[in-house]
């Protein structure tokens, strides 16, 4: 048997774990943030109708530079976020914000250059990090999960990165970051600054998005990507809103014709019915806010949420916890501080489901 140790591999990938949050057929399947709700009958056919307009042409390389579908994608930032003024020219899109970041990567990042991030926050983005050669530094979150700038602004200036990585709304935390700890860093950073927004359409009321930040900030970049609010994690379609600049940039990185026809095809059919798509959020925020609402009166400690899961803890063996609602058909992930579970939040059904075997797991004793 030939293993990983025979093979000429990398150094510095020697020793480490592939991404994997358990893909385990259960029931009640709340660990990875999709949205709960499927398409519906109608746009199941809209979409397969897409795809068989494209299909005639599948000989053909697909639009190299994906055209209609960033205009398409801009028209939707615009529309929620009033005053982002964006147009194609300056969103971009690859095969899920994971291939975005890495593209950012490749192109600000490297062999002898840093990335610096506030954790607990998304684990790929040390992942891609590292994975790209360049180095990753940790500046930790405060007690609360948010940022706190004075602290933020002294690590950038200390460090000096070339990327500096902000999360709002944060995973796994759930935490929105005011505009002012942005603007903040943004002063401060030396480099480039991605706020990863990949929760932005379960933002709280009066939370704004980085979007309107943009103007006159050529290093800023903020991504968004479908797999979340828009319901269409199987697709595998993110973007990205940055000065056009920017995209010139990533275009010296990103593989030739990237995007499949296919894909332009189908995000472009499921942006045109957004708001069947988004029609779940409203439902979905008040659900996180109901079960926030339960766990605090269980007496957990529950992150404000501006998300579509929630952290709560703590438990002295978290493990045991996970395991005891797996048990029972319910698969929630272990992530965050090391006391901490993340719930996302599914239909009504399976949020009463979780709430059931988290009441009978703790009347073990856990
Ligand atoms: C889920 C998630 C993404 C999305 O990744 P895709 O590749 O677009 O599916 C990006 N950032 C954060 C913080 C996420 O939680």
């Amino acid at each position: 048997m030939t293993s990983l140790g025979d093979l000429p591999l990398r150094d510095d990938l020697r020793g480490r774990e592939p991404y994997g949050a358990p893909q385990l057929d259960v029931p009640y399947a709340l660990n990875t943030n999709e949205n709960p709700y499927p398409p519906s009958d109608r746009l199941v056919k809209a979409l397969g109708e897409a795809v068989m307009d494209v299909a005639g042409t599948l000989n053909r390389y697909p639009d190299r530079d994906a055209v209609a579908l960033r205009a398409d994608l801009a028209a939707f930032l615009n529309a929620d976020t009033p005053g982002a003024g964006l147009d194609g020219r300056r969103v971009w899109a690859a095969n899920g914000s994971n291939e975005i970041i890495q593209q950012i990567l490749q192109a600000f990042g490297g062999t002898g250059r840093t990335a610096l991030g506030f954790e607990p926050s998304y684990s790929m983005h040390p992942i891609i990090t590292g994975v790209s050669g360049t180095r990753w530094l940790n500046a930790f979150r405060d007690d609360d999960f948010g940022i706190d700038p004075v602290r933020a602004v002294a690590a950038i200036e200390g460090h000096q990165p070339d990327i500096v990585f902000l999360t709002s709304p944060n995973n796994p935390t759930g935490t929105a970051l005011p505009p002012a700890v942005i603007e903040a860093v943004l002063d401060a950073a030396p480099g480039m600054v991605v706020v990863d927004e990949a929760y932005a359409e379960f933002r709280r009321e009066g939370t704004p998005s980085a979007l309107t930040l943009l103007d006159g900030r050529p290093r800023l970049i903020v991504t968004r990507t479908m797999s979340k609010a828009f319901a269409m994690a199987g697709t595998r379609l993110g973007y990205l809103a940055a000065d056009p600049a920017v995209i010139d940039a990533l275009l010296l990185v990103r593989l030739p014709y990237h995007l499949s026809a296919v894909t332009q095809a189908v995000a472009r059919t499921a942006l045109a019915h957004g708001a069947e798509l988004l029609g779940g959020v409203e439902a979905l925020r008040r659900d996180r806010d109901a079960i926030v609402a339960w766990l605090r009166a269980e007496g957990f400690r529950v992150a404000d949420s501006d998300a579509n899961f929630v952290l709560f803890g703590t438990f002295p063996d978290r493990h045991a916890v996970w395991e005891a609602l797996l048990a029972r058909g319910v698969l929630i992930r272990e992530v965050g501080p090391p006391e901490w579970l993340r719930v996302s939040v599914g239909t009504p059904g399976e949020m009463d489901a979780f709430r059931t075997a988290l009441t009978e797991a703790l009347k073990e004793g856990l």
